[in-house]
Protein backbone atom coordinates (compact mmCIF):
# COMPACT_ATOMS: atom_id res chain seq x y z
CA UNK A 1 0.00 0.00 0.00
CA UNK A 2 1.23 3.54 -0.68
CA UNK A 3 1.77 5.96 1.84
CA UNK A 4 -0.91 8.48 2.61
CA UNK A 5 -0.06 12.54 2.73
CA UNK A 6 0.93 13.69 5.80
CA UNK A 7 -1.70 15.35 6.24
CA UNK A 8 -4.29 12.65 5.75
CA UNK A 9 -2.15 10.63 8.25
CA UNK A 10 -3.13 14.26 10.65
CA UNK A 11 -6.40 14.00 10.14
CA UNK A 12 -6.30 10.45 11.29
CA UNK A 13 -3.97 11.18 14.33
CA UNK A 14 -6.52 13.91 15.11
CA UNK A 15 -10.07 11.90 15.04
CA UNK A 16 -8.25 9.12 16.84
CA UNK A 17 -7.33 11.82 19.92
CA UNK A 18 -10.84 13.47 19.54
CA UNK A 19 -12.35 9.79 20.11
CA UNK A 20 -10.02 8.88 23.27
CA UNK A 21 -10.62 12.74 24.79
CA UNK A 22 -14.77 12.03 24.45
CA UNK A 23 -14.50 8.47 25.94
CA UNK A 24 -12.47 9.92 28.72
CA UNK A 25 -13.53 13.40 29.58
CA UNK A 26 -11.29 15.38 31.74
CA UNK A 27 -8.38 12.79 31.80
CA UNK A 28 -5.71 15.06 31.17
CA UNK A 29 -2.67 13.51 31.93
CA UNK A 30 -4.19 10.17 30.17
CA UNK A 31 -4.60 12.38 26.93
CA UNK A 32 -1.04 13.47 27.30
CA UNK A 33 0.50 10.08 27.14
CA UNK A 34 -2.06 8.75 24.63
CA UNK A 35 -0.91 11.51 22.52
CA UNK A 36 2.79 11.81 23.21
CA UNK A 37 2.91 7.87 21.54
CA UNK A 38 0.33 8.67 18.44
CA UNK A 39 1.87 11.59 17.54
CA UNK A 40 4.39 9.03 16.43
CA UNK A 41 2.41 5.71 15.80
CA UNK A 42 -0.37 7.07 13.14
CA UNK A 43 2.78 7.95 10.59
CA UNK A 44 4.63 4.42 11.63
CA UNK A 45 1.08 2.49 10.85
CA UNK A 46 0.19 5.13 7.55
CA UNK A 47 1.11 2.07 5.05
CA UNK A 48 0.09 -0.98 7.47
CA UNK A 49 -3.82 -1.31 6.77
CA UNK A 50 -3.96 -4.48 9.18
CA UNK A 51 -3.31 -2.06 12.17
CA UNK A 52 -6.24 0.23 10.86
CA UNK A 53 -8.73 -2.23 10.26
CA UNK A 54 -8.20 -4.36 13.65
CA UNK A 55 -8.33 -0.89 15.60
CA UNK A 56 -4.90 -1.63 17.78
CA UNK A 57 -4.14 1.73 18.67
CA UNK A 58 -7.79 2.13 19.80
CA UNK A 59 -7.98 -0.72 22.08
CA UNK A 60 -4.33 -0.23 23.38
CA UNK A 61 -5.73 3.08 24.44
CA UNK A 62 -8.74 1.24 26.81
CA UNK A 63 -7.58 -0.55 29.71
CA UNK A 64 -8.37 -4.25 29.79
CA UNK A 65 -9.88 -3.22 33.02
CA UNK A 66 -10.16 -0.45 36.19
CA UNK A 67 -10.61 -1.63 39.90
CA UNK A 68 -11.65 0.93 42.11
CA UNK A 69 -12.46 0.23 45.60
CA UNK A 70 -12.72 1.90 49.32
CA UNK A 71 -10.15 1.58 51.68
CA UNK A 72 -11.18 2.86 55.55
CA UNK A 73 -8.24 2.91 58.01
CA UNK A 74 -8.20 4.30 61.41
CA UNK A 75 -6.00 6.69 62.46
CA UNK A 76 -3.63 7.20 65.70
CA UNK A 77 -6.68 9.45 67.48
CA UNK A 78 -8.85 6.55 66.52
CA UNK A 79 -10.54 8.53 63.64
CA UNK A 80 -11.47 6.29 60.58
CA UNK A 81 -10.16 7.95 57.37
CA UNK A 82 -11.51 6.78 54.00
CA UNK A 83 -9.06 6.77 51.16
CA UNK A 84 -9.96 5.32 47.11
CA UNK A 85 -8.15 2.68 46.02
CA UNK A 86 -7.42 1.08 42.27
CA UNK A 87 -5.66 -1.24 39.83
CA UNK A 88 -5.84 -0.22 36.00
CA UNK A 89 -4.85 -3.56 34.20
CA UNK A 90 -3.83 -2.16 31.04
CA UNK A 91 -3.50 -4.75 28.70
CA UNK A 92 -2.05 -8.02 29.20
CA UNK A 93 -1.13 -9.27 25.58
CA UNK A 94 2.50 -10.30 26.46
CA UNK A 95 2.53 -10.93 30.20
CA UNK A 96 0.77 -10.95 32.75
CA UNK A 97 0.35 -6.99 34.60
CA UNK A 98 3.07 -5.35 35.88
CA UNK A 99 3.47 -1.91 37.03
CA UNK A 100 3.48 -0.15 40.60
CA UNK A 101 1.38 1.37 43.10
CA UNK A 102 1.74 5.34 43.72
CA UNK A 103 0.24 7.14 46.83
CA UNK A 104 0.31 10.19 46.88
CA UNK A 105 -2.69 12.81 47.42
CA UNK A 106 -2.49 13.46 43.73
CA UNK A 107 -3.46 9.96 42.47
CA UNK A 108 -6.24 9.94 40.26
CA UNK A 109 -8.17 7.49 37.58
CA UNK A 110 -6.39 9.87 35.03
CA UNK A 111 -3.31 10.05 36.37
CA UNK A 112 -2.86 6.36 37.06
CA UNK A 113 -4.34 5.37 33.53
CA UNK A 114 -1.54 7.62 31.93
CA UNK A 115 1.08 5.67 33.57
CA UNK A 116 -0.29 2.12 32.68
CA UNK A 117 -0.73 2.73 29.21
CA UNK A 118 3.16 3.78 29.60
CA UNK A 119 3.76 0.80 31.19
CA UNK A 120 2.38 -1.36 28.73
CA UNK A 121 5.04 0.45 26.18
CA UNK A 122 8.17 0.42 28.80
CA UNK A 123 7.40 -3.25 29.91
CA UNK A 124 7.26 -4.17 25.80
CA UNK A 125 10.53 -2.60 25.05
CA UNK A 126 12.56 -4.76 28.60
CA UNK A 127 12.09 -7.55 26.08
CA UNK A 128 10.74 -9.40 29.32
CA UNK A 129 7.58 -11.13 29.10
CA UNK A 130 5.48 -8.37 31.23
CA UNK A 131 2.05 -6.10 30.35
CA UNK A 132 1.28 -2.82 31.83
CA UNK A 133 -0.81 -1.73 34.63
CA UNK A 134 -0.42 0.64 37.31
CA UNK A 135 -2.20 1.53 40.78
CA UNK A 136 -2.64 3.22 44.13
CA UNK A 137 -4.18 5.46 46.16
CA UNK A 138 -4.83 9.56 47.62
CA UNK A 139 -3.69 8.43 50.94
CA UNK A 140 -0.18 10.85 51.62
CA UNK A 141 1.95 8.53 54.09
CA UNK A 142 3.60 11.59 54.42
CA UNK A 143 3.78 12.81 58.03
CA UNK A 144 2.13 9.45 59.29
CA UNK A 145 2.95 6.99 61.19
CA UNK A 146 4.73 3.85 60.73
CA UNK A 147 0.99 2.47 62.48
CA UNK A 148 -0.82 4.47 59.91
CA UNK A 149 0.99 3.23 56.86
CA UNK A 150 0.90 0.17 58.19
CA UNK A 151 -2.74 0.04 58.81
CA UNK A 152 -3.91 1.47 55.66
CA UNK A 153 -1.82 -1.11 53.43
CA UNK A 154 -3.29 -3.82 55.34
CA UNK A 155 -6.76 -2.42 54.39
CA UNK A 156 -5.66 -1.87 50.58
CA UNK A 157 -4.34 -5.13 50.40
CA UNK A 158 -7.38 -6.56 51.75
CA UNK A 159 -9.15 -5.57 48.67
CA UNK A 160 -6.43 -5.72 45.89
CA UNK A 161 -5.37 -9.41 46.97
CA UNK A 162 -8.40 -10.92 45.13
CA UNK A 163 -7.35 -8.75 41.86
CA UNK A 164 -3.37 -9.94 41.68
CA UNK A 165 -1.37 -13.11 41.83
CA UNK A 166 1.84 -14.05 41.07
CA UNK A 167 0.45 -15.17 37.40
CA UNK A 168 -2.11 -12.39 36.86
CA UNK A 169 -0.99 -9.14 37.83
CA UNK A 170 2.33 -8.30 39.64
CA UNK A 171 2.59 -4.76 41.44
CA UNK A 172 5.84 -2.87 42.76
CA UNK A 173 6.83 0.42 44.66
CA UNK A 174 6.39 3.45 43.24
CA UNK A 175 6.09 7.70 44.64
CA UNK A 176 5.02 7.35 48.24
CA UNK A 177 5.46 3.31 48.07
CA UNK A 178 9.32 2.06 49.09
CA UNK A 179 10.27 -0.90 50.92
CA UNK A 180 8.51 0.02 54.08
CA UNK A 181 5.03 0.37 52.34
CA UNK A 182 5.85 -2.50 50.28
CA UNK A 183 6.79 -4.98 53.52
CA UNK A 184 3.25 -4.14 54.77
CA UNK A 185 1.61 -5.11 51.74
CA UNK A 186 3.20 -8.26 50.77
CA UNK A 187 3.24 -9.33 54.90
CA UNK A 188 -0.87 -8.79 54.70
CA UNK A 189 -1.16 -10.86 51.21
CA UNK A 190 0.22 -13.40 52.65
CA UNK A 191 -1.69 -13.63 56.03
CA UNK A 192 -4.73 -13.68 53.72
CA UNK A 193 -3.66 -15.86 50.73
CA UNK A 194 -1.83 -17.99 53.10
CA UNK A 195 1.08 -18.30 50.09
CA UNK A 196 4.29 -17.15 49.78
CA UNK A 197 4.94 -16.16 46.34
CA UNK A 198 6.41 -13.28 44.25
CA UNK A 199 3.23 -11.25 43.82
CA UNK A 200 4.72 -8.05 44.64
CA UNK A 201 8.08 -7.13 43.68
CA UNK A 202 11.07 -4.44 45.55
CA UNK A 203 10.55 -6.93 48.41
CA UNK A 204 13.34 -6.90 51.14
CA UNK A 205 16.30 -9.10 50.62
CA UNK A 206 14.74 -11.29 53.49
CA UNK A 207 11.44 -12.13 51.48
CA UNK A 208 12.41 -12.66 48.48
CA UNK A 209 13.49 -9.56 46.84
CA UNK A 210 15.90 -8.89 44.17
CA UNK A 211 19.80 -7.34 44.61
CA UNK A 212 19.99 -4.06 42.68
CA UNK A 213 16.08 -3.63 42.48
CA UNK A 214 16.44 -0.39 44.75
CA UNK A 215 18.99 0.92 42.62
CA UNK A 216 18.13 -0.09 39.25
CA UNK A 217 15.40 2.53 37.74
CA UNK A 218 18.00 5.26 38.47
CA UNK A 219 21.20 3.32 37.77
CA UNK A 220 19.15 2.90 34.30
CA UNK A 221 18.32 6.15 33.52
CA UNK A 222 21.77 7.32 33.70
CA UNK A 223 23.43 3.77 31.72
CA UNK A 224 20.64 5.13 28.84
CA UNK A 225 22.22 8.60 28.73
CA UNK A 226 25.46 7.41 28.86
CA UNK A 227 24.42 4.54 25.76
CA UNK A 228 23.47 7.69 24.08
CA UNK A 229 26.44 9.71 24.55
CA UNK A 230 28.33 7.19 23.49
CA UNK A 231 27.15 6.72 20.15
CA UNK A 232 27.74 9.90 19.32
CA UNK A 233 31.43 9.17 20.56
CA UNK A 234 31.06 11.42 24.17
CA UNK A 235 30.45 9.56 27.64
CA UNK A 236 29.23 11.47 31.46
CA UNK A 237 32.84 12.58 32.19
CA UNK A 238 33.10 15.77 33.23
CA UNK A 239 29.54 16.68 32.95
CA UNK A 240 27.34 18.26 35.11
CA UNK A 241 24.23 17.18 35.77
CA UNK A 242 20.89 18.89 37.30
CA UNK A 243 18.55 16.24 38.69
CA UNK A 244 14.99 16.69 40.30
CA UNK A 245 13.68 14.40 43.02
CA UNK A 246 15.33 13.12 46.20
CA UNK A 247 13.63 9.90 46.13
CA UNK A 248 14.59 6.48 45.21
CA UNK A 249 15.20 7.36 41.72
CA UNK A 250 16.96 10.43 42.32
CA UNK A 251 19.03 8.76 44.47
CA UNK A 252 20.18 6.03 42.75
CA UNK A 253 20.87 8.43 39.61
CA UNK A 254 23.09 10.38 41.51
CA UNK A 255 25.10 7.29 42.68
CA UNK A 256 25.71 6.43 39.05
CA UNK A 257 26.31 9.74 37.89
CA UNK A 258 29.05 9.66 40.22
CA UNK A 259 30.72 6.49 39.07
CA UNK A 260 30.58 7.34 35.95
CA UNK A 261 32.63 10.28 36.40
CA UNK A 262 29.73 12.96 36.20
CA UNK A 263 29.20 15.99 38.98
CA UNK A 264 25.05 16.32 40.37
CA UNK A 265 24.99 20.00 41.23
CA UNK A 266 20.95 19.65 42.31
CA UNK A 267 18.42 17.44 44.26
CA UNK A 268 14.96 19.11 44.95
CA UNK A 269 11.14 18.05 46.62
CA UNK A 270 7.76 19.47 46.49
CA UNK A 271 9.42 22.42 48.75
CA UNK A 272 11.58 23.47 45.96
CA UNK A 273 15.08 22.34 45.33
CA UNK A 274 19.38 22.37 46.46
CA UNK A 275 21.91 23.79 44.43
CA UNK A 276 25.40 22.61 45.32
CA UNK A 277 27.99 23.81 42.89
CA UNK A 278 30.82 20.99 44.44
CA UNK A 279 28.45 18.15 43.64
CA UNK A 280 26.65 15.93 45.79
CA UNK A 281 29.82 13.26 46.24
CA UNK A 282 29.31 10.00 48.17
CA UNK A 283 29.00 11.33 51.95
CA UNK A 284 26.37 14.36 50.90
CA UNK A 285 24.34 11.64 49.66
CA UNK A 286 24.97 9.29 52.44
CA UNK A 287 23.58 11.84 54.10
CA UNK A 288 20.47 12.17 51.56
CA UNK A 289 19.76 8.79 51.83
CA UNK A 290 19.13 8.83 55.02
CA UNK A 291 17.64 12.36 55.48
CA UNK A 292 14.80 10.91 52.79
CA UNK A 293 14.48 7.24 53.99
CA UNK A 294 15.43 7.06 58.07
CA UNK A 295 14.38 10.68 59.09
CA UNK A 296 11.63 11.37 56.22
CA UNK A 297 13.13 15.01 56.46
CA UNK A 298 12.82 17.67 53.83
CA UNK A 299 15.66 18.44 51.37
CA UNK A 300 16.18 21.94 53.13
CA UNK A 301 18.20 20.36 55.82
CA UNK A 302 20.71 19.71 53.24
CA UNK A 303 22.06 22.94 53.06
CA UNK A 304 22.31 23.26 56.62
CA UNK A 305 24.70 20.49 56.71
CA UNK A 306 26.99 21.47 53.18
CA UNK A 307 28.56 24.77 52.74
CA UNK A 308 28.56 26.27 49.61
CA UNK A 309 24.92 24.81 48.98
CA UNK A 310 21.89 26.79 49.08
CA UNK A 311 17.90 26.00 49.14
CA UNK A 312 15.67 27.79 46.22
CA UNK A 313 12.05 27.43 45.63
CA UNK A 314 10.50 26.15 42.77
CA UNK A 315 12.53 23.64 40.18
CA UNK A 316 15.74 23.57 39.47
CA UNK A 317 16.29 23.79 35.48
CA UNK A 318 17.22 27.18 35.84
CA UNK A 319 20.79 26.29 37.22
CA UNK A 320 23.34 25.49 34.16
CA UNK A 321 24.06 22.01 33.16
CA UNK A 322 25.04 19.62 30.33
CA UNK A 323 22.78 16.53 31.42
CA UNK A 324 19.15 16.65 33.37
CA UNK A 325 17.75 14.05 34.74
CA UNK A 326 14.39 14.69 36.01
CA UNK A 327 13.12 12.12 38.47
CA UNK A 328 10.58 13.68 40.53
CA UNK A 329 7.11 13.56 38.66
CA UNK A 330 5.25 13.95 36.10
CA UNK A 331 4.71 17.15 34.32
CA UNK A 332 7.83 18.84 36.09
CA UNK A 333 9.24 20.62 32.94
CA UNK A 334 7.61 22.79 30.90
CA UNK A 335 7.71 24.97 27.72
CA UNK A 336 9.81 27.40 29.97
CA UNK A 337 11.91 25.04 31.91
CA UNK A 338 12.92 23.05 28.54
CA UNK A 339 13.68 26.67 26.85
CA UNK A 340 15.51 27.60 29.72
CA UNK A 341 17.69 24.18 29.69
CA UNK A 342 18.54 24.57 26.34
CA UNK A 343 19.77 28.24 26.43
CA UNK A 344 21.77 27.29 28.86
CA UNK A 345 23.54 25.04 27.37
CA UNK A 346 21.64 21.37 28.20
CA UNK A 347 22.74 18.58 25.56
CA UNK A 348 20.77 15.90 27.04
CA UNK A 349 17.54 14.88 29.00
CA UNK A 350 17.17 11.08 30.69
CA UNK A 351 13.51 11.39 32.23
CA UNK A 352 13.85 9.17 35.31
CA UNK A 353 10.68 10.09 36.39
CA UNK A 354 7.09 9.39 34.12
CA UNK A 355 6.18 11.67 31.39
CA UNK A 356 8.58 14.50 33.15
CA UNK A 357 8.12 16.49 30.17
CA UNK A 358 5.16 17.85 29.10
CA UNK A 359 3.92 17.73 25.35
CA UNK A 360 5.72 21.58 24.37
CA UNK A 361 8.34 20.76 26.83
CA UNK A 362 9.23 18.02 24.72
CA UNK A 363 9.21 19.26 21.14
CA UNK A 364 11.25 21.91 22.63
CA UNK A 365 13.84 19.34 22.79
CA UNK A 366 13.08 17.68 19.48
CA UNK A 367 13.18 20.99 17.54
CA UNK A 368 16.68 22.05 19.26
CA UNK A 369 17.92 18.34 18.63
CA UNK A 370 19.45 17.84 21.70
CA UNK A 371 19.46 13.93 23.15
CA UNK A 372 16.11 13.25 24.56
CA UNK A 373 15.38 9.80 25.92
CA UNK A 374 11.22 9.67 27.36
CA UNK A 375 10.54 7.82 30.44
CA UNK A 376 9.62 4.29 28.82
CA UNK A 377 13.00 4.14 27.72
CA UNK A 378 15.27 5.46 30.09
CA UNK A 379 13.46 4.40 33.06
CA UNK A 380 13.04 0.85 32.02
CA UNK A 381 15.37 -0.04 34.51
CA UNK A 382 13.55 -0.67 37.59
CA UNK A 383 11.05 -3.01 36.11
CA UNK A 384 12.71 -4.92 33.87
CA UNK A 385 15.15 -5.65 37.12
CA UNK A 386 11.46 -6.28 38.57
CA UNK A 387 10.94 -8.89 35.87
CA UNK A 388 14.45 -9.94 37.07
CA UNK A 389 12.89 -10.70 40.50
CA UNK A 390 9.97 -12.72 39.32
CA UNK A 391 11.84 -15.31 37.50
CA UNK A 392 14.13 -14.91 40.67
CA UNK A 393 11.11 -16.04 42.87
CA UNK A 394 9.40 -18.51 40.49
CA UNK A 395 12.60 -20.66 40.23
CA UNK A 396 12.85 -19.98 44.35
CA UNK A 397 16.85 -18.78 43.80
CA UNK A 398 18.84 -15.82 44.04
CA UNK A 399 21.16 -13.92 41.59
CA UNK A 400 24.41 -12.47 42.14
CA UNK A 401 24.66 -8.88 42.63
CA UNK A 402 27.47 -8.24 40.19
CA UNK A 403 25.33 -10.99 37.52
CA UNK A 404 21.98 -8.63 38.22
CA UNK A 405 24.06 -5.63 37.52
CA UNK A 406 25.36 -6.27 33.87
CA UNK A 407 21.64 -7.74 32.83
CA UNK A 408 20.32 -4.33 33.60
CA UNK A 409 22.92 -2.29 31.37
CA UNK A 410 22.50 -5.02 28.85
CA UNK A 411 18.90 -4.35 28.84
CA UNK A 412 19.55 -0.64 28.76
CA UNK A 413 21.38 -1.05 25.94
CA UNK A 414 19.26 -3.20 24.21
CA UNK A 415 16.59 -0.96 24.86
CA UNK A 416 18.68 2.00 23.18
CA UNK A 417 19.37 -0.27 20.07
CA UNK A 418 15.74 -0.93 19.75
CA UNK A 419 15.28 3.05 19.53
CA UNK A 420 18.08 3.81 16.96
CA UNK A 421 16.80 0.56 14.64
CA UNK A 422 13.38 2.56 14.78
CA UNK A 423 14.05 6.26 15.67
CA UNK A 424 16.86 6.68 13.05
CA UNK A 425 16.30 9.96 10.74
CA UNK A 426 19.87 10.27 8.85
CA UNK A 427 22.23 11.32 11.54
CA UNK A 428 19.92 12.47 13.92
CA UNK A 429 17.70 9.31 16.49
CA UNK A 430 14.25 10.59 17.11
CA UNK A 431 14.23 8.24 20.59
CA UNK A 432 10.79 8.98 21.64
CA UNK A 433 9.61 7.96 17.98
CA UNK A 434 12.18 4.81 18.52
CA UNK A 435 10.61 4.21 22.08
CA UNK A 436 7.00 4.22 20.92
CA UNK A 437 7.40 2.58 17.57
CA UNK A 438 9.71 -0.53 19.30
CA UNK A 439 7.26 -0.89 21.99
CA UNK A 440 4.25 -0.81 20.12
CA UNK A 441 4.83 -3.69 17.81
CA UNK A 442 5.42 -6.43 20.08
CA UNK A 443 2.09 -5.55 22.07
CA UNK A 444 0.07 -4.87 18.34
CA UNK A 445 1.36 -8.24 17.05
CA UNK A 446 0.45 -10.06 20.25
CA UNK A 447 -3.04 -8.37 19.75
CA UNK A 448 -3.29 -9.36 15.95
CA UNK A 449 -1.95 -13.19 17.05
CA UNK A 450 -5.51 -12.96 19.29
CA UNK A 451 -7.59 -12.02 16.74
CA UNK A 452 -10.50 -10.15 18.05
CA UNK A 453 -9.89 -10.72 21.87
P1 LIG B 1 9.78 8.60 45.73
O1 LIG B 1 8.51 8.68 46.47
O2 LIG B 1 10.90 7.77 46.29
O3 LIG B 1 10.35 10.06 45.48
C1 LIG B 1 9.62 11.02 44.79
C2 LIG B 1 10.39 12.33 44.80
O4 LIG B 1 9.76 13.23 43.92
C3 LIG B 1 10.41 12.99 46.18
O5 LIG B 1 11.59 13.72 46.30
C4 LIG B 1 9.18 13.89 46.10
O6 LIG B 1 9.22 15.01 46.97
C5 LIG B 1 9.24 14.36 44.65
N1 LIG B 1 7.89 14.70 44.20
C6 LIG B 1 6.80 13.88 44.18
N2 LIG B 1 5.73 14.56 43.73
C7 LIG B 1 6.16 15.81 43.48
C8 LIG B 1 5.53 16.97 42.97
N3 LIG B 1 4.22 16.97 42.65
N4 LIG B 1 6.29 18.09 42.82
C9 LIG B 1 7.62 18.09 43.14
N5 LIG B 1 8.27 17.01 43.62
C10 LIG B 1 7.55 15.90 43.78
O7 LIG B 1 9.39 8.10 44.26
P2 LIG B 1 10.32 7.43 43.16
O8 LIG B 1 11.69 7.97 43.22
O9 LIG B 1 10.12 5.96 43.24
O10 LIG B 1 9.60 7.91 41.81
C11 LIG B 1 9.92 9.13 41.16
C12 LIG B 1 9.44 9.09 39.71
O11 LIG B 1 10.04 7.96 39.05
C13 LIG B 1 7.93 8.91 39.51
O12 LIG B 1 7.55 9.58 38.34
C14 LIG B 1 7.79 7.41 39.29
O13 LIG B 1 6.60 7.07 38.58
C15 LIG B 1 9.03 7.15 38.45
N6 LIG B 1 9.47 5.76 38.43
C16 LIG B 1 9.81 5.10 39.57
C17 LIG B 1 10.26 3.80 39.52
C18 LIG B 1 10.78 3.09 40.72
O14 LIG B 1 11.40 2.03 40.55
N7 LIG B 1 10.64 3.61 41.92
C19 LIG B 1 10.27 3.06 38.25
C20 LIG B 1 9.97 3.87 37.08
C21 LIG B 1 9.57 5.15 37.20
P3 LIG B 1 8.28 15.05 48.27
O15 LIG B 1 8.93 14.10 49.23
O16 LIG B 1 8.29 16.45 48.71
O17 LIG B 1 6.91 14.58 47.83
Amino acid sequence: MSKPSADKTQVYFKRFINGVKKRNPGEREFHQAVSEVAETIFPYIADKPIYHKMQILERMAEPDRVVMFRVPWTDEEGNIRNQRGYRVQFNNSIGPYKGGLRFHPSVNLSVLKFLGFEQTFKNSLTGLPMGGAKGGSDFNPKGKSDIEVMRFCQSFMTELHRHIGEDTDIPAGDIGVGAREIGYLFGQYKRIENRFVGVLTGKGMEFGGSKIRTEATGYGAVYFMQNMLEYKGDDMRGKTVAVSGSGNVATYAVEKVNHLGGKVVTLSDSSGFIHDPDGINTEKLDFVLDLKNVRRGRISEYVDKFKGSSFHEGRPWGVACDIAVPCATQNEINREDAEVLVKNGCMGVSEGANMPTDLEGIHVFQSAGILYAPSKAANAGGVAVSGLEMSQNSARISWAEVELEKLLKDIMLKIHDSCVEYGKKGDHVDYLAGANIAGFIKVADAMLAYGHT
